[in-house]
């Protein structure tokens, strides 16, 4: 799945939004969550944002790794 990372908080420019065909980027608060078991890995969202904030899981820079979690975590149900 492609990840949602730090740079898109309290940015939020959704560029990505009328990118995704599979309508899988979903706003929160301050950052925007794509839903992991609705992506389908096209790869479309990530070179639309402006700041750089998506991208594939396994290349997801060191500092942003939490942020599989946190897309993830958004659309858990308790
Ligand atoms: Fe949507 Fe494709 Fe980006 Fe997944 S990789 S969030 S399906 S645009």
């Amino acid at each position: 799945t492609y990840v949602i990372a730090l740079p898109c908080v309290d940015l939020m420019d959704k560029a990505c939004v009328d990118e995704c065909p599979v309508d899988c980027i979903y706003e929160g608060d301050r950052m925007l969550y794509i839903q992991p078991d609705e992506c389908t890995d096209c790869g479309a969202c990530e070179p639309v944002c402006p700041v750089e904030a998506i991208y594939y899981e396994d290349d997801l820079p060191t500092e942003f790794s939490v942020f599989t979690a946190v897309n993830a975590g958004f659309f858990a149900t308790v």
